[in-house]
């Protein structure tokens, strides 16, 4: 097998705001070399890079919004959100911890920061991940699959190097705890300074890491500081990192759907019908209820 070389280094786009809770930096689509297509399944990536939000009574975040078509991945590294869906889908996930939405065929929902964090602040760091459907699956039944830190599968690495968190997918026959439409791997490593991983990917899969916290090195070659993307060429399957001090870093790779996308804000389709189609289900009331 071939190392997976870098195709490009990411700095962190400037940011802009989801609602009044999520500081983030835009990955995918945000970037000319990151459209939708090129990751894809993993069509967007906002990035709420470590940052301090003051006491606030009235927790921050977004109000009542639609999805169909795809699955919202969020990952919890600083603070804690709370989500409720028209499915009736909804928990809180705090540092750790991953919440995996289906929208499928169609769901309201609202993310905010949980209540009683919100009324002490700190510290917010997060990502979210849309993850597309294919087209047979993007009017199936909503679902939420709330992952908290112990269900991952857990991989030790040698000479305390840290350990592999697997949300999705799989590491060394290790099975991740998401269920998946799709063939993803979706892995924290959280590795100590000079521990390193080894990752194998197959060639075609689009692959992308986020450097979350810390420093490390790529291939032997690139360093890569904090808040940074990298994204692998479609060649080769062997990505490995060390870290350069403690680092988190999230992995990425999926095999690509290779359907067309038609998007609309909330709505991922493959035709303009389609979204066309959403839209008029969404205006009459289609999508359910939730109350603001
Ligand atoms: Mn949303």
């Amino acid at each position: 097998m071939k190392t997976k070389k870098v195709e490009l280094v990411m700095q962190p786009p400037e940011i802009h705001w989801v609602g009044d809770g999520f500081r983030v930096h835009n990955f995918i689509p945000g970037g000319f070399h990151l459209e939708m297509e090129r990751m894809n399944p993993f069509i967007l990536l906002d990035y709420n890079s470590k940052y301090y939000f003051p006491p606030s009574d009235k927790p921050k975040g977004v109000g009542v919004h639609p999805h169909r078509g795809f699955e919202t991945v969020s990952i919890a590294y600083k603070g804690r959100v709370a989500h409720h869906d028209s499915s009736g889908g909804g928990g809180v996930i705090g540092e750790g911890d991953v919440q995996w939405m289906t929208a499928a065929s169609g769901i309201l929902h609202k993310e905010y920061h949980e209540k009683n964090w919100s009324k002490q602040g700190g510290d917010f760091q997060m990502v979210q991940l849309w993850v597309n459907l294919p087209a047979k699956d993007k009017m199936s039944d909503p679902k939420y699959q709330p992952i908290t830190n112990e269900m991952m599968g857990k991989v030790q690495l040698q000479d305390n190097g840290g350990i592999l968190e697997i949300i999705a997918g799989s590491y060394h026959g290790i099975q991740g705890a998401a269920s998946t439409f799709t063939p993803i791997h979706l892995i924290n490593a959280r590795l100590n300074k000079t521990g390193n991983a080894i990752f194998d990917f197959p060639a075609s899969y689009n692959t992308a890491l986020l450097v979350i916290e810390g420093s490390i090195i790529v291939n032997e070659n690139e360093m890569v500081p904090a808040d940074n993307l990298v994204l692998f060429e479609n060649k080769g399957e062997i990505i490995t990192i060390s870290a350069l001090e403690n680092s988190i870093v999230l992995l990425m790779s999926g095999e690509p759907l290779n359907e067309p996308i038609a998007a609309h804000g909330p709505f991922v389709m493959n035709t303009r019908q389609e979204i066309m189609q959403a839209f008029s289900d969404f205006n009459q009331g289609k999508f359910g209820y939730l109350e603001d």
